[in-house]
């Protein structure tokens, strides 16, 4: 037998690993690698990636049970994921880690077990709950943040308090550790995005909120007077006939009897004008304002999502700068845009500066802020005076909270100093700090953020 058959004995004796892919990319250089990237460290890097890195997967629906499986096979290991919802039966038709006897259960719960059970090694944590109900802590935890949501309020909330945790220096540059990248999924139909988002760094949620622009309604002279299309006869029946006919009734989209009254309501419309097309599950779709769940949309935008993770990562690629719109309808059409931060954005920004001394205490602070010259006029003239009872945080600790049940407890704290508040471990002699309180008030449309320096 010659050498080289041994070889191959040898070859087929030893499968090989299962990551041989992804190794492959972590150990082989080239021009389009990120800063920092090391080729020789590709396996130590494959370790970090099983060992060290932890995800927060938010979401367990159509993006998130293909965001599961993208990042378990790519060899990320520990990870949590987050979803209120329960399994309707709805679901199965996409959300492929559920099964009919999985109805009814948590999918956080079910989509943790399945994942779990099929590749080895993975330990996936479920979190059935909402994302408003997690501490500031419990987020701090994970690495990278890999949104999969249906919601733009959600999507705001998780912004939000990724946004809360940036530290900014006295220049207002930010403090990199503080950043948490965020890697944010969506699907509508045939369109869908993928996008990296690091905040203080690339625009945030808030910054290019006008991509999600409200959703279009048809005007009610097209409804009343030209429908052209079934969807329009639906509206007509939905929005004019059954408020003129039925004004003592309430609609509710599952209540059968008034599905059926706005499906027969939209056929005779459709037929006056001779317009095909209007069905019982057209009626239920236009009413609910359901748009279809395309499974290869999410499949889509979900892989490109998984990438984005590794190459943030392993830094074996450069990212994607910074949003890609993928638009089915049309083939395969996808577009990278770079938008850029507003700069003046109330969620990411640097916020306010403001300089204080060590020995002030919180209530003569407060009430800085709060009087007609605004912290020595350091809040910006559009808030000054108008902020009138503010509850102040720094990180995870209520430092004052001025409505509810937190007030009493927190009470105490308006009498101490910011020394003892913020640096009770450290020694403040001859130190000069920024720290970034939050600032609450019901006059503010949202939190905003202070970059104390306190000397
Ligand atoms: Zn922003």
């Amino acid at each position: 037998m010659s050498s080289g058959n041994n070889n191959n004995e040898v070859a087929m004796a030893q499968p090989p690993s299962r990551f041989e892919d992804v190794l492959h990319v972590l150990k082989r250089p080239g021009a389009l690698a990120g800063d920092g990237f090391d080729a020789d460290s590709g396996d130590d890097v494959m370790e970090m990636m099983q060992d060290s890195i932890s995800l927060l997967v938010i979401g367990a629906g159509g993006l998130g049970c293909e965001l599961l499986k993208d990042l378990a096979l790519l060899g990320f290991q520990n990870m949590t994921v987050v979803d209120m919802d329960t399994i309707d039966v709805s679901n199965l038709n996409r959300q492929f880690l559920f099964r009919p006897a999985d109805v009814g259960k948590p999918k956080a719960v079910v989509a943790a077990e399945k994942v779990n059970s099929r590749v080895q090694g993975c330990r996936v944590t479920p979190k059935h709950a909402r994302v408003e109900e997690l501490s500031l802590d419990f987020y701090r935890q994970f690495h990278v943040w890999v949104l999969g949501l249906d919601s733009v309020e959600a999507r705001s909330y998780v912004n939000s308090v990724a946004c809360s945790l940036l530290e900014y220096d006295e220049d207002g540059n930010v403090d990199p550790s503080s950043i948490k990248p965020m890697v944010d999924g969506g699907t509508e139909g045939f369109k869908g995005h993928a996008r990296v988002i690091y905040p203080g760094m690339t625009p945030c949620f808030q910054c290019t909120l006008w991509l999600f622009p409200p959703q279009t309604k048809y005007p009610l002279c097209t409804l009343a007077e030209t429908p052209r299309t079934a969807a329009h006869c639906i509206e007509y029946a939905h929005l004019i006939a059954w408020p003129r006919d039925r004004p003592d009734d309430e609609f509710d989209a599952d209540n059968p009897e008034h599905m059926l009254w706005m499906f027969e309501q939209a056929s005779s419309r459709a037929a006056t004008f001779g317009i095909p097309g209007v069905t019982p599950q057209l009626t239920s779709g236009v009413v609910k304002n359901i748009i279809p769940a395309i499974a290869s949309t999410n499949a889509i935008v979900a892989s490109m999502c998984a990438t984005e993770v590794l190459k943030i990562v392993t830094m074996c690629l450069r990212g994607m700068d910074n949003y890609t719109m993928y638009m089915g309808g049309y083939g395969v059409y996808t577009h990278v845009a770079s938008y850029e931060r507003d700069p003046q954005c109330i969620v990411c920004g640097a916020g306010i500066a403001i300089k204080t001394r060590a020995d002030s205490t919180l209530a003569s602070f407060r009430d800085a802020l709060t009087s007609d010259s605004g912290g020595d006029g350091a809040l910006p003239t559009d808030l000054r005076g108008k902020v009138t009872s503010p509850s102040i945080s720094h990180g995870s600790s209520n430092l004052y909270m001025a409505h509810g049940p937190l007030e009493p407890l927190t009470r105490a704290n308006l009498s101490k100093s910011l020394r003892e508040l913020l640096f009770a471990e450290a020694d403040m002699e001859c130190e000069r700090r920024t720290v970034t309180l939050m600032l609450n008030d019901k006059a503010l449309a949202a939190p905003v953020r202070l970059r104390v320096t306190v000397e």
